[in-house]
């Protein structure tokens, strides 16, 4: 089992007299910045020139620089931008203003975990990852509570690194919820095999496969909709709230029934096989070479797969259908 820390685990004197630099103001970045600042710590938000967000955070007192001018006051540096442009900056503008003993915050490992990051011997390496959306982060704050995090430590220079990082974690309120203890390691695989495996990918050929399934059987598309991809957020939200069983306490026995007899069936021995292929490819670094390289390569197979995608007639159904469900619409 993990180990989980909380606000008395915290040793906020790690960071007196330390100032935060947070890199990047975004989801992430706006909450940390926030959070930090109204518990008292000594931040300073490194954005980019003509960032419309300067005058944002100037607006709450908070003080801002350039990302450069930020990693240089830093002695922590929390790395808040997204993680496909995190390797360029900390190449060009963070890595020349850290100094020895500060520490290199990020609320994620690919970078660090798959090696398009690599710090220098004399710095702490350090994550603090929310399991949850920055809004999130923030309204929990600043209603008493807060959103559990990760934590885990890369390189301990310091010999404080984990002290530290749950000292940022309670200026972030995510020890009052509690701090869970992994490795960048642990976090980056189960992560992209998460997202890759059920969240984003299994989910959504999921959809579209039952759906293809009732509309070649000469079903009606909208019939097919609303059973396939609709009704999926009411069942989402049961296993969220409830767990599993508590879900299948909350359907009807004939749909208790089919997903004990039938779920198995479609989440077949082989699928389960091509999962640990998945698995692999994470574990081995090939997903993560094969994604940075894409990038290289201005997105070419990405962009070509979002074309067809969209394309599916599940899309311009749903947007029509959507469009029938005012509640849906903001
Ligand atoms: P966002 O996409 O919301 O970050 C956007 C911010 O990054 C903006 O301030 C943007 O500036 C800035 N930015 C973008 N490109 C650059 C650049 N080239 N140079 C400098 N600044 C740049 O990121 P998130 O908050 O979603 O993610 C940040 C980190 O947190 C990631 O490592 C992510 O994996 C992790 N994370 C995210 C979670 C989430 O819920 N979103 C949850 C847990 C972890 P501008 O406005 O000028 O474009
Ligand atoms: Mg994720």
């Amino acid at each position: 089992m993990a180990k989980i820390y909380y606000e008395k685990d915290a040793k906020p004197e790690v960071l007196e007299g330390q100032k935060i630099a947070i890199i990047g103001y975004g989801s992430q970045g706006h909450a940390h910045a926030q959070n930090l600042t109204d518990s008292g710590l000594d931040v300073v938000v490194g954005l980019r020139e003509g960032d419309p967000d300067i005058e944002t955070v100037k607006g709450l007192g908070i003080a801002v620089a350039t990302v450069e001018e930020a990693a240089a006051m830093g002695d922590i540096v929390m790395i808040l931008i997204p993680d496909d442009v995190q390797a360029r900056v900390y190449r060009d503008s963070i890595r020349p203003g850290l100094k020895s003993g500060n520490a290199l915050f990020f609320a994620h490992g690919f970078n660090i975990h798959y090696s398009q990051i690599v710090p220098p011997d004399d710095i702490d390496v350090i994550m603090v990852a929310p399991k949850g959306p920055g809004p999130m982060v923030r309204q929990m704050f600043v209603e008493g509570g807060g959103v559990p995090s990760l934590v885990a430590v890369y390189q301990d220079y310091s010999g404080m690194a984990l002290d530290r990082g749950l000292a940022y974690a309670k200026g972030l309120g995510a020890a009052r919820a509690g701090v869970i203890e992994t490795t960048f390691k642990e976090e980056t695989e189960t992560d992209l095999f998460g997202e890759q495996a059920v969240l984003c990918g299994g989910c959504s050929e999921l959809i579209k496969a039952g759906f293809d399934t009732l509309v070649e059987a000469g079903y009606q598309p909208e019939i097919a909709y609303f059973e396939c991809l609709h009704e999926l957020k009411l069942i989402v939200d049961l296993i969220h709230y409830h767990g599993i069983s508590g879900m299948r306490q909350r359907v009807s026995d004939t749909a208790e029934y089919g997903d004990l007899t039938r779920g198995p069936e479609v989440i077949s021995p082989e699928v389960r096989e091509v999962m640990k292929g998945i698995l692999d490819d994470v574990q081995t670094g090939r997903f993560a070479s094969e994604w940075v390289l894409e990038n290289q390569a201005n997105r070419a197979t990405m962009e070509a797969l979002r074309r067809r995608e969209a394309e599916h007639p599940i899309e311009e159904l749903g947007k029509q259908l959507r469009s029938m469900m005012s509640w849906l619409n903001e």
